[in-house]
């Protein structure tokens, strides 16, 4: 057989620099509790290239969603200073807890349903973390630092290089920039704008947000990096109990890779070994720096980078594709995998019903809410003349897209004097408006209780009748 030897092979996996020690305990964390930095060699395959597609589409959607607009209002907006979560046109509002609920438990299920078919399809291919820091972060460093081994080189030089200042200040810039784009779906590009066209002295609140979310995709994307994966995501750390032996994950095939051996044994002794040279580009290329030979690890984010290298190598050594592919345990271990299981027949049943449920819901919501309370403090005053004031507090929540006008009147109060100052009550789109009024009554009237209705009607087909009792001295007892 003919075969290519690798030219130069990489460094030594544990190679990390002076000073370090030479083992590991975590895929990320030398013997001596250092870090051990990252260094990923590109392997610019299809697999790559299909993500690269898909990466700077979901980087156009980040930026590109803020601005779009359904029915006049942002498509998505997780309005966290107003506690409002616009989804496509239909605004939630933290009294929208079974919807809120409802829409959870169903992101949650496809979630969950994604994750039992396609493993960490999502970390893989479309999780921003790895959009930004595969996609953007990292292209750039290899602009200005090279490949993996000159990276290792720079490593291994330590000190301020140059060139290394020179990475950091575009990734500022970068970071500045991701920041505001993230910042965009929390308080919407209005609000955004707003703070940036002002100077940091008229809005110092807004400003340190910038600068503190700046600050954090810059520690994010410059040290903390794939440690975010291994162990700071909470989705890395449930994968296990949601995927099972037929969910596809990108894994090593070791019957036909093993034993290993180096490619000249191959050709000198013509040992019977299996088609893994033992190159290590599927760990030179890991992003998260474990050995997928080793089997399904947590660490592994299914980036596919491994089976680009891999195949890169596979074409050199003139074997076939897919010593390492995107696979299931079950079709390693006996050839056939199983589509259809419990959980992804469940799954489906349970997303289709909970989101029913939330459509029907949400396409049916009041057009207002009308709270009714007490007065702070006493509940109700009496005059020196016996007359019996009730402090009555109205709060309605306007759901519809457009201001509302609320006439407001008392049922059942025959004889009783009301007093409202803002009737009819203005309330502006998605906003909730509370008003104060007082009902009096005259001596002797209400001994202990009175139980009135109080009437909304803003006159485009929403009305409402909320009973409340007044008090009266009686009720003192
Ligand atoms: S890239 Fe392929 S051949 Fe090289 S070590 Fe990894 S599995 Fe073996
Ligand atoms: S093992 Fe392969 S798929 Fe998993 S993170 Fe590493 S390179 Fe990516």
């Amino acid at each position: 057989m003919s075969a290519v030897v690798p030219e130069s092979p990489p460094p030594p996996l544990h190679d990390n620099g002076p000073g370090t020690a030479p083992g590991r305990v975590l895929s990320t964390l030398n013997e001596d509790g250092t870090r051990r930095w990252v260094r990923p060699e590109l392997a610019a395959g299809p697999f790559y290239y299909r993500r690269l597609v898909v990466a700077w589409l979901l980087i156009a959607s980040f930026v590109g969603l803020p601005f779009l607009r359904v029915g006049g209002k942002p498509a998505f907006l997780f309005d966290v200073l107003h506690r409002r979560f616009t989804f496509f046109g239909a605004t939630f509002l933290p009294t929208d807890t079974v919807l809120l609920m409802l829409l959870m438990l169903t992101i949650f299920l496809t979630i969950f349903l994604l994750t039992a078919l396609f493993g960490r399809v999502w970390c893989g291919w479309g999780c921003p973390q790895t959009v930004y820091m595969e996609f953007v972060f990292r292209p750039i460093e290899r602009l200005f630092d090279g490949n993996r081994q000159k990276q290792l080189a720079l490593d291994r030089k330590g000190g301020w290089q140059p060139k290394r200042i020179l990475k950091f200040a575009v990734f500022a810039v970068l970071s500045f920039l991701v920041a505001n784009v993230f910042l965009a779906w929390f308080i919407g590009v209005e609000e955004l704008w707003r703070w940036m066209a002002l100077s940091p002295v008229e809005h110092p609140a807004g400003f340190a947000i910038v600068a503190g979310t700046t600050a954090l995709m810059f520690i994010d994307f410059v040290w903390f990096r794939e440690q975010m994966c291994v162990v700071a995501c909470p989705y890395a750390r449930i994968q296990a109990a949601l995927l099972d032996k037929n969910s596809l994950i990108v894994a090593y095939d070791s019957t036909r890779g093993e034993p290993r051996g180096k490619l000249q044994r191959v050709k000198t002794e013509d040992l019977a070994i299996g088609d893994c040279i033992d190159c290590k580009a599927c760990v030179y290329t890991c992003p998260t720096n474990i050995d997928i030979r080793e089997g399904l690890q947590m660490e592994c984010i299914s980036c596919t980078q491994c089976i680009d290298a891999c195949d890169a190598v596979m074409d050199k050594i003139h074997k076939p594709h897919g010593l390492i592919r995107y696979t299931s345990q079950e079709k390693l271990l006996t050839g056939k995998g199983k589509v259809l299981r419990v959980r992804v027949v469940l799954y489906p049943i349970a997303i289709v019903l909970i989101g029913g449920a939330l459509g029907w819901l949400a396409t049916h919501r009041v057009a207002a809410e009308v709270t009714v309370l007490r007065g702070i403090g006493a509940p109700f005053t009496e005059a020196a003349d016996g007359t019996v004031t009730n402090q009555v507090r109205l709060k309605i929540q306007n759901r519809t897209d457009a201001t509302r006008s609320y006439a407001l009147a008392l049922r059942q109060a025959a004889g009783m004097k009301w007093i409202a100052p803002e009737n009819p009550l203005q309330v502006p789109a998605d906003h909730a408006v509370t008003t104060t009024m007082f009902v009096e009554s005259q001596p002797g009237v209400i001994q202990s209780e009175w139980p009135i209705e109080i009437h909304v009607d803003d006159g485009n087909g929403f009305t409402a009748d909320v009973p409340f009792r007044l008090l009266g001295p009686g009720a003192k007892k």
